[in-house]
């Protein structure tokens, strides 16, 4: 257990922000060097060469897929970069890893949207709910570890979704390992993705919350990543070519995206009309997963590695894998819409709430310091 001193509670911009001081957490920060960066051409858009949807699985009692604002559910990460390339490495190798910089271990998050103009406005709450509506209130977190809650396209190593990326040395950039956590539901994507729940129809929405791993890692071995876990007792719903849908006993519904889905995969035996992912179950060894279709799960049992997995594609001249950076994308489908009514179908709610009280139990506050938000009553 770690032990934590409830330090201060600073204001900072758009909100309060609850600093924890752990004790023991963390191993010392070495002093987040830039590592060498390939300086790489801005990454081309993944072209999105997903296969159609897979259907939903048909013994859902309740209707588990949003309807029409979702023309494309298979894909809210399209526009997130590709991997500028191989990554930083350390001198010895091919992982390179840091701890956050600074006077870690200390956690704290934005109470709500601060994200200075870079990527929309984010969720501001509605007449009905705040911006800090709780809308899992159980929630467990859904990393084996410690993660970063905030923006893959915005920050270094991002492309800014062809609104203007901040520059940086790249993904493994240490600003992107730390904290404050950061909201980045309605993160404007040049995706036709949209959500009721934010205020702007006129761009595509990232309609979950992007959380990285402890540690830029930006290589393929499955034992240097950190495991999803289900976030609620439930069962594996479906399995699409990056998405894991857990349905949990709560009715609602959790998206993981860019878990390793594969392993050892000759993609040399796929040309070019059967470089898609349907086709990966006979280059490639076995599943990365650690569910199938149908698994009851409890919460924290382990679902699949974190990783940067973006299905394949066919790009000069070859089949080959697709990345996004390495993280989790979260979601949450519910069926309740701003107002606070319920929906026919589920659709994605804002999820940073509940996540970052998920964190916060995670880390061990005491239920007497967690935030006073108004939570779902069921
Ligand atoms: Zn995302």
């Amino acid at each position: 257990m770690r032990d934590y001193v409830l330090a201060a509670i600073v204001a900072v911009a758009g909100g309060a922000a609850l600093v924890f001081y752990p004790h023991d957490t963390l191993p010392p920060a070495p002093p987040g060097p830039e590592a060498p960066e390939p300086e790489q051409p801005a990454p081309e858009a993944p072209a999105p060469e997903e296969p159609a949807p897979e259907e939903p699985a048909p013994e859902a009692p309740a209707p588990e897929e949003p309807a029409p604002e979702e023309p494309a559910p298979e894909e809210p990460e399209a526009p997130e970069p590709e991997a500028p390339g191989p990554g930083p490495l350390d001198p010895d190798g091919d992982v390179f890893t840091y701890g956050a910089p600074g006077a870690l271990p200390t956690f704290d998050y934005r109470n709500n949207v601060d994200m200075a103009g870079r990527s929309g406005s984010g969720w501001a709450g509605s007449g009905d709910l705040s911006s800090q509506y709780v809308f899992a209130p159980e929630l467990a977190w859904p990393i084996d570890g410690a993660g970063y809650a905030n923006t893959q396209v915005y920050r270094p190593g991002g492309n800014g979704a062809g609104v203007g990326g901040p520059g940086g040395s790249g993904e493994c950039d240490a600003r992107n390992f730390d904290y404050p956590f950061e909201d980045n539901f309605c993160e404007i994507r040049s995706s036709s993705t949209r959500s009721l729940f934010c205020p702007d129809d006129s761009t595509g929405h990232h309609v979950g919350q992007d959380i990285r791993p402890e540690v830029c890692t930006r290589n393929f071995d499955l034992e240097d990543r950190q495991m999803a876990v289900a976030v609620a007792d439930g069962y594996i719903l479906e399995i699409a070519s990056m998405t894991v849908k857990l349905r949990g006993n709560d009715g609602r519904i959790y998206w993981y995206l860019h878990l390793e889905h594969w392993e050892d995969c000759d993609l040399s035996q796929l040309d070019e009309a059967r470089c898609t992912a349907s086709n990966l179950p006979s280059v490639c060894t076995r599943s990365a997963l650690e569910v199938e279709p149908g698994d009851d799960v409890r919460a924290g049992d382990p679902i699949g590695r974190v990783s940067n997995w973006f299905g394949i594609g066919w790009r000069g001249g070859s089949c080959q894998r697709s990345m996004t950076t390495d993280h989790l994308h979260f979601e949450i489908r519910d069926t309740i819409d701003p107002d606070g009514s319920l929906t026919a179908s589920s659709i994605p709610v804002p999820p940073y709430s509940s996540l970052v009280m998920s964190y916060l139990r995670h880390i061990g506050a005491d239920e007497d310091d967690m935030p006073d938000w108004e939570e779902a009553q069921f």
